[in-house]
């Protein structure tokens, strides 16, 4: 019996501990040694004799690294990822913390809307703040403890097939040609990932790729941090173009080592915030007070910039004919506009989707469609809340789907809702956060609370 997509999405986010069972599969190797693939080889470890992750960057060096460009940019950790990662590392959160994450209760986390404060939601979930190089560390510090996992550094060149099944990974270091055997191969390659023209040598087809251009312009920051402990570690202001202004938002969050980190983003032509004295200028000018102190702060270090040209997914999950013995995860198979933050979070959501099909004792020598189908449903959730968020944007071009007018409509209502509802920013937060399937949002409680919320919000105080 085949369950529906927001079955499927309450299953993977279902707290449970991980299991380790009697190893069914030899040598497994994940090709990317970032955060999908970091979790992907976590839940490997339970299934394997032995994992090797192969990466071109040196697996120890600390901080930013040219594999992960994007490092450099301000990362939110959704609470459904950060979820995930207790769950696949019993006391995550302790030892985060004791490496300089910052918490973010609800309490401590600001939402604006058009410059409107949004109400806080007292049992949303918690989660963590802190530099994405530190986030990355800290898993990899979790993974490697492992005893049977083992990282080696090198660039992957393509892969080794015995018919149809996978067998190894061909890779070179300084020039010398290499191969490591596998009984199970994972791309973990990003969002550039070469695994559709390895596939294709090798005579099988490539996955088709869809595509929506957002064009993107991110702006990070550092500034010194005063406060130890800061009321609000986590802030964010989101303009719609309602507002016509040329920043599309910006955020600060409290980070390890004394810092703020602050970002702003523009669309298309404009790139707000490429020069420090423009970044400061905007936080102060164009958001609530809280961003103007921040930006009181001395700044450490440049603006660093980041275009970001779309958001991308290539649907493995629909060809006819795929090698046993390999899987995609993480931006290698979706990458989306990270202004909504999903990627790690849809990452860990990809490792639980590996662990499902791996649990439920599959025939290794046959194609994965178990996971592609798991992870179609992740992608299909993470897809729909970003790409019909940005169809609202003025610049970009579509494809609209089938009654996407309406279903614009419905979702302006419950954003607009959630500046005022405890109920709906509840709801719309599970959603947006990853802990809850999209379509929840469409309960005819949901609409009709956001509707009622919205009535009264624009009532005149008087007459309440
Ligand atoms: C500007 C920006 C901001 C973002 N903000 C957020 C956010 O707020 N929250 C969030 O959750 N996500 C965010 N993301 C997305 C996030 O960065 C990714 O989703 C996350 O890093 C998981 O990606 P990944 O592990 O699949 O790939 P990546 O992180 O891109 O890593 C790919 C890895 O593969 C390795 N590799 C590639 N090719 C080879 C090869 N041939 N051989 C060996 N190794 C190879 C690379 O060295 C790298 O380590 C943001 C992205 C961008 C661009």
């Amino acid at each position: 019996m085949s369950l529906s997509p927001a079955r499927v999405f309450a299953a993977l986010n279902a707290v449970r501990p991980p299991e380790r069972s009697a190893p069914v599969m030899g040598r497994a190797v994940v090709v990317g040694g970032s955060v999908a693939g970091l979790l992907a080889a976590r839940v490997l470890s339970d299934h394997a004799e032995s994992v090797v992750i192969i990466d071109r960057d040196e697996a120890q060096a600390p901080g930013e690294r040219p594999g992960v460009p994007q490092g450099t940019q301000l990362h939110a950790l959704l609470p459904g990822g950060f979820l995930q990662l207790e769950q696949l590392f019993p006391g995550f959160r302790e030892q985060a913390l004791a490496q300089g994450a910052i918490e973010a209760p609800p309490a401590a986390r600001r939402n604006y809307l058009d410059g409107r404060l949004k109400v806080v939601v007292p049992d949303d979930a918690d989660s963590l703040a802190g530099s994405r190089p530190l986030l990355e560390a800290l898993i990899r510090q979790q993974v490697l403890r492992l005893p049977n996992v083992k990282t080696v550094t090198a660039r992957a060149t393509g892969l080794v097939f015995d018919g149809a099944v996978t067998t190894g990974v061909r890779y070179d270091v300084g020039g010398a040609p290499g191969v490591e055997s596998a009984d199970f191969v994972v791309d973990a390659m990003g969002r550039s990932s070469r695994l559709s023209d390895w596939l294709e040598q090798a005579g099988w087809d490539r996955p088709a790729m869809r595509r929506m251009t957002v064009n993107l312009n991110y702006a990070t920051a550092l500034f010194r941090r005063r406060e130890t402990n800061p009321e609000f570690t986590v802030v964010l202001a989101l303009h719609t173009p309602r507002l016509s202004s040329d920043v599309a938002g910006a955020a600060f969050f409290a980070v390890e080592d004394g810092r703020w980190m602050a970002m702003m983003a523009g669309y298309g032509e404009n790139r707000p915030g490429r020069t420090a004295a423009d970044f400061v200028r905007r936080l102060r000018d164009q958001f609530p007070p809280e961003f103007g102190a921040v930006a009181g702060n001395e700044m450490l270090g440049d603006v660093r910039t980041y275009h970001h040209a779309d958001s991308r997914r290539r649907d493995f999950h629909a060809l006819k004919r795929f090698p046993a013995g390999l899987v995609s995860v993480g931006d290698a198979v979706a990458s989306f506009n990270p202004v909504y933050g999903q990627g790690m979070t849809a990452a860990a959501l990809h490792a639980a989707c590996l662990s499902a099909y791996l649990r439920s004792g599959p025939d290794l020598g046959a194609t994965a469609r178990r996971f592609f189908a798991l992870q179609k449903v992740v992608v299909d959730a993470a897809w729909s809340t970003s790409t019909s968020a940005d169809l609202a944007l003025p610049h970009v071009e579509g494809p609209y789907p089938r009654g996407y007018r309406f279903s614009s409509w419905v979702s302006g209502q419950i954003v607009t809702a959630t500046v005022t509802d405890v109920a709906v920013a509840r709801r719309f937060n599970e959603v947006v956060s990853m802990r809850e399937h999209p379509r929840s949002l469409a309960a005819p409680g949901v609409i009709l609370g956001a509707l009622l919320a919205n009535r009264r919000s624009r009532r005149p105080a008087t007459a309440r």
